[in-house]
């Protein structure tokens, strides 16, 4: 406002100075007056809005969590404190999901951490009890040699796992599609699990499109997962059968493997997909569970575009579904 007032007045004045004097010397003089002080406020002024906006950024500086309200520029620099806090807005979202990171990473680590030493406290105790005279007894000897030699296969599997969910989790993962005969590609996995049903009793079947189906996929990845599906079902089901279905939709086909086993409480469904989550984590580490399985297998079916669902009834069985692209 003042700088304005400044030039109305040296106008003004020159031109009342002109009048009453007759002196171009005295109204010019009275011109450059006002003109110095007009530009004397507009230099206190720029350096007032530099202060505000110096302070501004500071203050996110030292604190970024200051409230947005605080970032208050002059009117006259409206937009540049619009910008500022966009970039606040943006700077706390951003360090938000740094933390969020820190956690998730830190809470992984503990999780790591306590499964490897699960196993590796059991294969200790066991060797420990064997060379403290055990080994010349022939009642418990091997049995302790089995139990060691079972925590070492879940030593296996968990690092097995924890390469494959680090190398998906990075980005590594690098998928190849293609397309492949879907019924002969689910026909081989029965094949590979057929002396593991038949051990528990339980039926294992493939039921598939009566016309060949050619899916998109990447075949080494989609095995893994239905592998890791087909491996959960027989784990968790003690009687009745484990099914691996095929339906041909129009443009994709969808894959279910459904069971007769122990179900998942509805209470636990979100959860199964979390990394370490198991409903039950005795009975998931007698049967060689890592508690990564389905954590791997949704990286991988979401790679292929689809989502993973679950049904559940506790007491009568799950059914793991997807699709994938034909
Ligand atoms: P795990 O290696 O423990 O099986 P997963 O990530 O494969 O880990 O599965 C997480 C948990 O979900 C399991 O511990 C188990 O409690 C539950 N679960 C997975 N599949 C089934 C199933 N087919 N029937 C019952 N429970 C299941």
């Amino acid at each position: 406002m003042k700088p304005l007032v400044f030039v109305v007045s040296a106008f003004l004045f020159s031109i009342l100075s002109l009048t009453l004097t007759g002196s171009v010397t005295i109204s010019f003089i009275i011109f450059l007056f006002f003109a110095f002080l007009t530009l004397f406020e507009l230099l206190k002024l720029r350096r007032a809005e530099i202060n505000e906006i110096i302070s501004a950024v500071r203050q996110i500086r030292i604190d970024p969590a200051i409230p947005e309200e605080k970032l208050k520029l002059n009117p006259d620099i409206k937009p540049l404190e619009d910008e500022i806090r966009l970039m606040h807005k943006r700077i706390n979202e951003d360090i938000g999901y740094l933390r969020k990171l820190e956690k998730v990473r830190t809470e992984f680590l503990g999780n790591v951490s306590h499964e490897l030493k699960t196993p590796i406290f059991a294969i200790q105790g066991y060797v420990e009890t064997l060379i403290n005279g055990a080994i010349n007894d022939p009642k418990v000897n091997k049995y302790f040699l089995e139990k060691a030699l079972h925590h070492t296969n879940n030593l296996n599997n968990l690092v097995s796992d924890l390469i494959d969910i680090s190398m998906i989790e990075s980005g590594e993962m690098r998928m190849s599609f293609r397309y492949f005969d879907a019924n002969e590609f689910f026909a081989g996995i029965i094949s590979e699990y057929k002396n593991f049903a038949e051990e528990k009793n339980l039926k294992l079947e493939y039921r598939g499109t009566e016309k060949a189906v050619q899916i998109f996929a990447d075949k080494a990845r989609l095995k893994q997962a239905v592998n890791n599906l087909v491996m959960n079902a027989l784990k968790y089901t003690e009687k009745g059968e484990v099914v691996i279905s095929l339906v041909d939709n129009r443009k994709s086909a969808q894959i279910s493997v459904s069971d007769t086993g122990v179900g998942i409480p509805s209470a636990d469904l979100e959860r199964i997909f979390e990394r370490f989550y198991r409903v039950d984590k005795d009975r998931s580490r007698e049967v060689g569970g890592t508690g990564l399985g389905l954590a791997i297998v949704k990286h991988i079916v979401e790679a292929h575009g689809s989502k993973i669902t679950v049904r559940s009834m506790q007491g009568e069985g799950s059914v793991f579904s997807f699709s994938v692209k034909k």
